[in-house]
């Protein structure tokens, strides 16, 4: 069936400036590291893009190997690009990243101009796109110089293969190195990639400071710190969720009874708000203007939509932020 695009998508989304860019990106945007690989639904997959963008949902976000295998969610989110997205390719945008191993030998890992410049003409063969918007190093390499990492990002937008370059994973000190050698270059830096959530922030301890200074956003990653900021573990562990599942990158031992007894107390927070925890979790996130968007990943369309409400309400009283803290031993 054609996709035609809601007409009232742009109505209740709500989007901020990233950074000091004339870019604005939404308050949540849609993450394809997990299911959209080639063992999973692709029509479920399909129809999450097609509601991502129905509510405003700008921008998706991809790497070089997210799958399994590596490529296939390039690949995938390509051909829903051909046949759902091709005509509103000006209104999205689209990121992609090489930092993490994707093919074996000495060049095909970490952060060598070899490497990236290679990754990127393979990203954009995989979604059949001439250029993507934000190309990211995914990680720091401690082993290659910062200058030639950063040479290849500007040589990446020189090419005209991206728009923007970002960073992800860099810690405040590297980010004001390589925020430096970018502003020199002339190379449009327009966002960082961290992980952050009520129970992982470290970003709190200067990296976010550090972004104010130099002018450009965030977006930050796993903010359901993989789903356990949510309804789904409160009372065990599904079928069929990312903890049940082996070899993912959430594993059953980390739903302790400590973090059990955390999220039901959060919960509690979350329902005096009129929100779920989900969109709690969400709207802690986008309470501070730091946070450009909040790059949730979804395995279902109800779960996005559950997300997505979190924009009604971002603002916490100060007691809330008090009692948020205090669960959760901050
Ligand atoms: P989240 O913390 O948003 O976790 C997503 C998972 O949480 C979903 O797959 C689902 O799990 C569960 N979930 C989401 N919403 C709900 C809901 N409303 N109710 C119940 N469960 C829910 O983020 P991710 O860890 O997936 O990361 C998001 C994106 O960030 C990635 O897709 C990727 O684009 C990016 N990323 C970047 C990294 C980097 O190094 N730069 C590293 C990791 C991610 P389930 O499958 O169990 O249903």
């Amino acid at each position: 069936d054609p996709y035609i695009a809601s007409e009232s998508r742009y109505e209740k989304m709500q989007y901020r400036r990233c950074g000091k860019s004339g870019i604005k990106l939404p308050f949540l945007s849609l993450g394809l590291w997990h299911n959209f690989g080639d063992n999973d639904d692709l029509k479920n997959a399909r129809t999450i893009l097609r509601t991502a963008f129905d509510n405003g949902i700008t921008h998706f976000d991809l790497a070089n190997n997210y799958g399994p295998p590596y490529g296939s969610a390039e690949m995938n989110f390509g051909k829903f690009f051909q046949e759902d997205f091709k005509k509103y390719r000006d209104e999205l945008i689209i990121s992609t990243k090489a930092g993490w191993d994707m093919w074996p030998g000495p060049y095909g890992n970490f952060g060598s101009r070899k490497y990236l410049i290679a990754s990127l003409d393979q990203s954009l063969k995989r979604m059949g796109l001439d250029y993507v918007d934000i190309f990211y190093h995914h990680r720091p390499d401690p082993e290659t110089p910062l200058e030639e990492t950063m040479g290849a990002l500007d040589q990446i937008v020189r090419q005209g293969k991206a728009l923007y370059v970002g960073i992800s994973q860099y810690n405040a000190e590297d980010t004001a190195r390589a925020a430096e050698i970018l502003k020199n270059q002339g190379t449009p830096f327009l966002i960082h990639q961290p992980r952050y959530n009520m129970m992982d922030r470290w970003v709190e301890d200067g990296l976010l400071d550090t972004l104010e200074k130099v002018g450009i956003g965030s977006i930050v990653f796993s903010p359901l710190e993989q789903g356990i900021l949510t309804s789904k573990y409160l009372h065990g562990i599904p079928e069929g969720s990312r903890a049940a599942t082996e070899g993912s990158y959430l594993d059953r031992s980390q739903i302790t009874d400590k973090v059990v007894k955390q999220i039901q107390e959060l919960n509690k927070i979350a329902i005096a708000r009129n929100q779920s925890l989900a969109q709690m979790a969400v709207a802690w996130l986008l309470k501070d203007a730091r946070v450009t968007s909040v790059l949730v990943g979804v395995s279902k369309v109800s779960q996005l939509e559950d997300n997505i409400e979190a924009i009604k309400n971002t603002s916490f009283a100060q007691e809330e932020l008090q009692k948020i803290d205090s669960i959760l031993n901050n």
